[in-house]
Formats: C-alpha cells, sequence, structure tokens
C-alpha cells in the first residue's frame, strides 16, 4: 500500500449510511436541508464564529468572498500556496499581485505587500500556509491604512487558534475548504464566514443563485452545499479531536526523529493551538529534496511538493520574480501526516532522510 502525503478520514459506513437513510426519510437532498443547516450551526458554534455559509468547495469560498466584497484591480496574494488561491482571483477578473513570503513563517511578507499597493490595489488575499497564521497585526495594519480588503484563505486552517480565538474570526472575509485531503472535510465542501451579518447574506445570496424564495436581489451562481456533503461532514465532527490527537503524537514524533538534522520543519509558537495539519521538512538545497524524495518513493511513501510550482510561475500567470517563495519551493517537501500514519512509519521516513542527508 502506498504510504501518500494524506489519508482521507472516513466515518463508519453505518454511521454514514444512518444518515443517508434519515435524508432519504426527508426526501431533501441539496439546497439548504436541515443537515448543511445543521453543519452551519455546529461549525459557527464550535469553531466560535459570527457567521458561517457552506459551500461547494475552497474555490468556490474565495469565488464567493471576492465577489461579496466587490473587488476590483489589483489584489496582492501570495506566491506560495496551492493553485486556486490565484486561480480565482484571475477567474473573478481580477489581477493577482505577488509580495514575496516571510522565510520565517512561509506566509505572504507585510513588508512587501504594502511596497506593492497602488491605487488600483483593492485588497490582500493571504495563506495560512500549514495552518499557522500569517502577520495578522501587521495585515490589518496595511488594510486599515491603505482602506483595503483582507480575504484569508484558511485551507489549511480548520480549528487552529491564536491567544484562543480561532483564526478564522481575522480579515473581512475567511474563506475554508473541505476538500478530501483536507484535516476536516465533507468530499467536497468549504465555507466562509465573516463577523459582518449584511456580509454573510450577500455571501448567501450570491452562493444560491441570487435569490433566496421567490425573491431575487442580484447575479448569483450556484455554490451549494448538499445534504448528502454536509451529513458526511456532521459524522465526521465526532472523531475530529481523536483526529487531531493521533496527527499530533506523529508531529511530534517526525520533530524528535528529525532533531539535530540540518532540516528546517515547523515550530509552534506558543501562542498558537495548531491542528496538525501538515509536516513540511525544508531541506538544504532542491538536490536533497529531490534525492530523498527519490529515496521515499522507492519504497512506495509519496511525500508531496506543497507547494510547487510557485504561483507566479504558472503557465497562466505572468508573475514578477518573487525569489524566496521560488527558493522555499524547490526545497521543501511535505511529508506523510494522517490519522493512521504509525511510529514506525514515521521512523522508517526519518531513517532514509537522515541517511540521504548524510551522504
Ligand atoms: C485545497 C486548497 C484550496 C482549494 O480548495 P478546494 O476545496 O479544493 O477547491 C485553496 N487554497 C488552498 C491553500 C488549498 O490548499
Amino acid at each position: 500500500m502506498p504510504l501518500n502525503v494524506t489519508k482521507t478520514f472516513l466515518p463508519p459506513l453505518e454511521a454514514y449510511a444512518d444518515y443517508v437513510r434519515r435524508i432519504w426519510e426527508n426526501g431533501w437532498i441539496t439546497n439548504g436541508g436541515p443537515f448543511s443547516v445543521e453543519l452551519e450551526d455546529t461549525l459557527r458554534t464550535r469553531l466560535g464564529l459570527s457567521n458561517v455559509v457552506l459551500c461547494a468547495n475552497g474555490t468556490m469560498a474565495l469565488q464567493l468572498a471576492i465577489k461579496a466584497l466587490n473587488l476590483k484591480g489589483e489584489i496582492i496574494t501570495t506566491p506560495f500556496s496551492y493553485a486556486a488561491s490565484v486561480n480565482a482571483i484571475v477567474w473573478e477578473g481580477c489581477a493577482p499581485v505577488f509580495a514575496d513570503i516571510d522565510p520565517g513563517d512561509f506566509c505572504i511578507d507585510p513588508q512587501r505587500v504594502e511596497a506593492v499597493i497602488t491605487p488600483r490595489t483593492s485588497a490582500i488575499l493571504a495563506v495560512h500556509v500549514y495552518g499557522l497564521p500569517c502577520n495578522l497585526t501587521a495585515l490589518d495594519d496595511i488594510a486599515r491604512r491603505h482602506r483595503i480588503k483582507i480575504i484569508y484563505d484558511a485551507a489549511h486552517a480548520f480549528g487552529v487558534q491564536v491567544n484562543n480565538r480561532s483564526l478564522l474570526t481575522y480579515g473581512d472575509i475567511t474563506a475554508c475548504s473541505f476538500h478530501a485531503t483536507k484535516l476536516f472535510h465533507t468530499a467536497e465542501g468549504g465555507m466562509v464566514t465573516c463577523a459582518d451579518a449584511g456580509l454573510a447574506r450577500q455571501l448567501l445570496l450570491l452562493r444560491q443563485f441570487g435569490h433566496i424564495g421567490e425573491d431575487y436581489y442580484g447575479l448569483g451562481i450556484n455554490g451549494k452545499c448538499s445534504e448528502l456533503h454536509a451529513a458526511l461532514g456532521l459524522c465526521i465532527l465526532p472523531y475530529l479531536e481523536e483526529i487531531c490527537r493521533k496527527r499530533k503524537q506523529a508531529f511530534g514524533h517526525y520533530q524528535q526523529m528529525l532533531s539535530g538534522l540540518p532540516v528546517n520543519v515547523l515550530t509552534i509558537p506558543e501562542h498558537i493551538s495548531y491542528n496538525y495539519a501538515y509536516f513540511p521538512v525544508l531541506f538544504s538545497s532542491e538536490e536533497e529534496q529531490q534525492r530523498v524524495r527519490q529515496r521515499l518513493n522507492e519504497r512506495d511513501i509519496f511525500p508531496r511538493r506543497y507547494f510547487y510550482p510557485p504561483l507566479n510561475r504558472l503557465p497562466h500567470i505572468n508573475g514578477s520574480a518573487c525569489p524566496v517563495a521560488e527558493d522555499i519551493s524547490s526545497r521543501i517537501l511535505a511529508m506523510p501526516l494522517s490519522h493512521e500514519l504509525s511510529d514506525a512509519q514515521v521512523e522508517e521516513i526519518c531513517s532514509i532522510i537522515r541517511k540521504e542527508i548524510a551522504s
């Protein structure tokens, strides 16, 4: 069995079958049915959020956020993320402008953001890379001074807290992905969350063709979450604490097994309650990264290059040079991490890394 960068958590089939039976009884399979409303309510309470709007996927969540804020012109974003974060900008007819990352936290560097602001800038779209927060204070200060919006892509940051406050409460709108590869998932899915009730209503309208009942309020799209997807989420939520506990165990074991080696791994600041979503290892050169990956692949172990290529180098994007992101992108590998990863598997991976680095 190949060992991949992640393994999708699947709840007991009987538990999901029970939900499916109730959906059949309700005869209500999508369009704001009881399970999607229950999942919205549960997430709002559990994560300490003001407003939650479920949607079809994380990319749709970003698009809804850009539309709801009526953004135009340029949006400053990070070169170090998954393609969806820049694609959402382009798809919504805005121009992405890259600001390079801070090598310390892999997130967009506020100083570089400030340097590329123009009169055409309408927003910053920043990503909490690997689930660790961007420089929230500095970005908030920039947005306030320049009267621009902030959207956070929190696809990696489900459940993360900063000083006991949900990381998802920062910025004008935060977008999440509930894709099967993420910590919490609904197979496909996502959500947008924001503090402002008027903005939340706008997001809701945009998600469902621009109307509630027979009253139309403008141009919308179909970005809804079905009952089948919502039910899967409700089914998984009770296991989430256990999933994070097991990931934390594996994460700690990796840290211990790699200590003393000339590689960089994440350090979790004291004021952060982390979700253990990823275990990236930053090697000293691209050549070393490729050598380690080759050896791991030979043993049926498949880490992923999160993130490669840097988004400024995507073929459909004409991005400016971002030397920090380009360098890190060439040297980093996300190691397997899941609720099922055993100590023995962590040890095997780390011994391969150790051996390749020594040679
Ligand atoms: C996964 C991911 C997305 C896209 O989410 P989907 O639900 O797959 O559309 C967006 N941004 C980041 C950083 C991601 O990792």
